[in-house]
């Protein structure tokens, strides 16, 4: 038996499995020519960050446009920073945004598909297994350096000015023998199993990313960690081993991992695995101070999903943006395709920002109304009480305790062939539609300036007196119009623009007073709507209590 094989034994005594057996327990997937399989591997160490959202979005849509599996990997491999929960708070996040995987884990708790288990965790004993050839190989060895004597290694290389890392002649314990090896384990030494790296760091590699495009890196020389002392695998080691068993040919993540390609090609080669596409993607940035600066989960409220929620904006409001934000294409498919799901665009990698694109909160509320715009009134009421169920429960109190008469309010100006486009998310329709409620509406009858009290009194008088709320929109008009000669306002605005001098105003004027007397505002959605949702009774009185003042 060469020593090889007895240091493979020593360090992982109870590994009885070699390779083959899981390159045979996970097959190649039978797939059409083509078909893409990419994932997401969250690790559960917080909420669901928009980065993994606009990640996951990405990922999704490759797969999807390409008839291939989107899948999800819990990437818990460091329990210390691991958050209860933190499983469902991001797959149950993905799926309230409709990025439903495929395979993988497809809630906080269940996991479904043939390639699994889908959680590192849980597969300690495959990571070994591989290790434990890399080591029978000789392309792997036990490393016993202490915490001390690496720092040592690392003050020494700062003081000859030498590339810090364990490298090359660095790189204590490369040709240990099996003897040493032996002893040390003896006296219960930890260790941690590093990869003989055969690189050169004047060797350069080249690879094409699916995103940013040629890349050329120094070749790694670094003999990493692939299994720490806990028997637990690094990223990089986990990443290769189960990319190459679940068959993901895209590897698409977040850029911060660009400077690790090297290592990761490195180690797919030595492992004898087929190197997968990797596409880098570009945080989503933020201008502060006129700097570009990343999302920070520190500083900006919009990089926990929650946000979106909280404030009321519809997933797919959401969705629809980031689309905008991942191909520089979508708006104007968009605008062909308008009834389109953006499941159906023709998604391609190359068109990603290269740079980082800038979060553009405004877009986001633009995008928002058009598709809120497009919803009928009983969608609207199911997704405003939904909200105000969880965020505003005085608010769903008073939106649920007549259910018609609020899809009635919800139906003004909406289920016509050009709807308003006012509003962006659910927590800004109190506030607009607040007139529509007793509970939130307030009188507030200051007129225009150029409109005098006595007038808009006895506009309203004579107007109280014809009002029905059976009047369509003309006729609605027209008695404003047939009431302002009394007054000395002119019915048409061309006749006023004509003849400024000869009239107070015109009818739109008392429209105006007439809107401010019902609502309270000057601005509102159609008037002669509102007042009939509000009925004659509420009408009459708003109108009886303005012409006092
Ligand atoms: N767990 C890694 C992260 O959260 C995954 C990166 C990858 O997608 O490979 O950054």
């Amino acid at each position: 038996m060469s020593d090889n094989i007895k240091l493979a034994d020593l360090l992982l005594p109870n590994i009885d499995k070699t390779p083959d057996y899981y390159e045979t327990l996970y097959p190649a997937r039978n797939l059409p020519e083509g078909a893409r399989v990419t994932r997401v591997a969250p690790s559960p160490t917080g909420y669901l960050h928009l980065g993994v959202l606009f990640a996951s979005l990405v990922n999704r849509i490759t797969a999807t446009s390409t008839g291939g599996i989107f899948f999800t990997r819990i990437e818990d491999t460091d329990k210390k920073r691991e958050v209860e929960g933190g499983i469902e708070d991001i797959i149950g996040g993905l799926n309230r945004f409709g990025i439903v995987p495929d395979e993988g884990f497809i809630s906080g708790s269940e996991q479904k598909g043939d390639y699994g288990p889908y959680q590192q965790s849980h597969r300690a004993e495959i990571y070994q297994t591989y290790v434990k050839e890399l080591i029978r190989q000789g392309l792997a060895y036990p490393c016993f350096c202490t915490a001390e004597e690496l720092e040592k290694i690392r003050n020494e290389q700062e003081a000859k000015k030498i590339r810090t890392g364990y490298h090359g002649e660095w790189a204590k314990h490369r040709n240990i023998t099996f003897e040493e090896a032996k002893q040390l384990i003896d006296q219960g030494k930890p260790f941690v199993v590093r990869l003989k790296s055969p690189g050169n760091e004047e060797h350069k590699i080249i690879f094409e990313d699916a995103i940013k495009g040629k890349i050329e890196m120094p070749e790694n020389d670094e003999d990493f960690v692939l299994l720490k002392s806990d028997g637990i695998p690094t990223y990089h080691f986990a990443h290769a081993i189960d990319d190459h068993l679940m068959h993901t040919t895209h590897v698409l993540r977040g850029d911060e991992w660009i400077s690790s390609v090297p290592k990761h090609i490195q180690l797919f080669k030595i492992l004898g695995f087929k190197v997968p596409k990797f596409g880098h993607v570009s945080p989503i940035m933020k201008l502060d101070n006129g700097a570009k600066r990343k999302i920070s989960k520190r500083k900006d409220p919009e990089a926990a999903v929650h946000f979106f929620a909280q404030e009321g904006f519809m997933s797919q409001s959401v969705i629809e943006y980031l689309m905008t934000v991942a191909a520089s294409d979508f708006e104007d498919w968009r605008r062909a395709n308008p009834d389109k799901s953006y499941k159906d665009f023709k998604f391609n990698l190359k068109k990603m920002s290269v740079s980082g694109a800038l979060f553009d909160g405004v877009k986001l509320l633009d995008v928002s109304k058009n598709l809120v715009s497009r919803l009928t009134s009983t969608q609207v009421y199911d997704y405003v009480t939904a909200w105000a169920q969880e965020f505003d429960k005085d608010f769903y109190d008073v939106l649920t305790k007549n259910p018609e008469y609020t899809k009635a309010v919800f139906a003004i100006d909406r289920d016509v062939p050009k709807p308003r486009k006012d509003i962006a998310k659910w927590n800004e329709v109190k506030e607009y539609f607040s007139y529509m409620f007793e509970e939130y509406y307030k009188p507030d009858f200051t007129l225009p300036e150029n409109i005098d009290k006595t007038d808009a009194a006895a506009f309203l008088e004579a107007y109280a007196k014809v009002y029905s709320p059976q009047d369509d929109k003309q006729t609605w008009f027209n008695k404003i119009k047939e009431i302002a000669p009394t007054l000395h306002f002119a019915s048409e605005t061309k006749e006023y623009k004509a003849n400024p001098e000869g009239f107070k105003g015109h009818a739109g004027d008392l429209s105006t007073v007439l809107r401010i007397a019902i609502t309270g505002r000057r601005n509102t959605p159609d008037l002669c709507s509102i007042m009939a949702v509000l009925g004659k009774e509420e009408c009459l009185k708003r109108i009886e209590n303005a012409m006092r003042g």
